[in-house]
């Protein structure tokens, strides 16, 4: 049978080490942050090349107190894509400040550099960039222009655990960056959880209190904080899983090249990372005007597909409130019709890509 993703076919094959690190947990009594988070965290920091990670119980935490020590808050502007996972544009509403969104290049469904300068306004504080599908964006134009215009930049990479732009990892590129590790992801927990990265001291500092109720001390609250705090269990699963994750995102790139060898005479729009970058494949998005047909028959040929994502934000019911008409990002719009999304995972069997393919290029005749 085939699946769209398979967290069991990983888990056998981490399974002893796996028990064992929850077994250190549960007999050390220490649930919350601790010594399996402090390890997990440098490890962490160490694989993105910054000097500090700081673990959270969720991307969207991540995103959020990346912008709240950045010093983002009510009547900043923070510039994303309308072309995202909604947590994005979430975290931004959370630190009270405004979205504003510019359209994405086509090619690589990532924030359109060449859009940035003209949505930039005084209140403009920060803009996040997200690395959609495990796709690093174009991130020197992006960093240029916000440099010239004393903006901070925040990474969300919590799709591209992996993924390398110009010989840099993802993560290393901004100011901060924000993961998510939540299950399905290329780097997943068995429950929820997220990291901040940075190479700042000072953002390190603000977010370690942030998350733990803003306590330089104990009961020491020297800012407003939250309960963000990752689970010592997710950070020892994650410790495990995280020095298995060069292999794994290699692999998802040999499926990627398996798919495109496989499909490329057939028509369908595959995706095509430019010079220079590491896809990492969180997904393995392809583009048809036809995608609604091409689901449905799949579908009956028990072949399952993803629809990441079927609206942009700005069409979302929640976030009309943004002031965005239909028309105002087309090629947001235009990959919300067209994108489709084929079974990825690192053990995913080429047998089935095989099949996959075999049953897409009689479609696509
Ligand atoms: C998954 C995801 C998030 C949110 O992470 P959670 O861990 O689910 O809170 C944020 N941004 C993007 C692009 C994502 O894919």
């Amino acid at each position: 049978m085939i699946r769209f993703v398979d967290l069991n076919a990983q888990y056998h094959t981490i399974q002893d080490e796996i028990q064992a690190a929850l077994h250190d947990v549960l007999s050390s009594g220490q649930f919350v942050l601790g010594t399996a988070v402090e390890a997990f965290e440098r490890d962490f920091a160490a694989y993105c090349h910054t000097a500090f990670a700081v673990g959270v119980n969720s991307g969207t935490s991540a995103l959020h107190l990346a912008l709240l020590a950045a010093g983002v808050g009510p009547g900043d502007e923070v510039i994303t894509v309308p072309f995202t996972f909604v947590a994005t544009v979430a975290a931004i509403e959370y630190a009270g400040a405004t979205p504003v969104l510019v359209d994405i290049d086509p090619r690589t469904c990532c924030m359109d550099a060449a859009q940035l300068e003209a949505a930039i306004t005084p209140r403009t504080k920060a803009v996040i960039p997200v690395h959609l599908y495990g796709q690093p964006a174009d991130m020197r134009p992006i960093l240029e222009i916000a440099r010239h215009h004393n903006l901070i930049v925040i990474e969300d990479a919590a799709q591209a655990h992996g993924a390398i732009y110009h010989g840099q990892r993802v993560g290393s590129l901004g100011d901060l960056a924000c993961f998510s590790f939540y299950p399905a992801k290329n780097l997943g927990a068995y429950g929820e959880a997220g990291a901040v990265v940075t190479s700042n001291a000072e953002y390190a500092r603000t977010l370690r209190m942030l998350r733990d109720w803003g306590q330089e001390g104990k009961h020491q609250h020297v800012l407003k904080g939250f309960n963000y705090r990752m689970s010592a269990l997710q950070g020892a699963i994650l410790g495990v899983k995280l020095r298995h994750l060069e292999g794994w995102v290699a692999a998802r790139r040999a499926h990627a090249q398996h798919y495109q060898s496989l499909l490329a005479d057939t028509g369908l729009q595959l995706p095509t990372p430019p010079d220079d970058t590491q896809h990492a494949y969180h997904l393995y998005v392809m583009r048809t005007p036809d995608r609604d047909r091409l689901r449905a028959a799949l579908a009956a040929q028990d072949i399952p597909t993803g629809i990441h994502y079927p609206y942009a934000i700005h069409q979302l019911p929640a976030y009309h409130t943004l002031g965005y008409a239909d028309g105002t990002f087309p090629h947001a719009e235009h990959a919300a019709r067209e994108v489709l999304s084929l079974p990825m995972y690192a053990e995913l069997p080429p047998e089935h890509i095989d099949q996959i393919a075999h049953v897409l290029k009689s479609l696509a005749q």
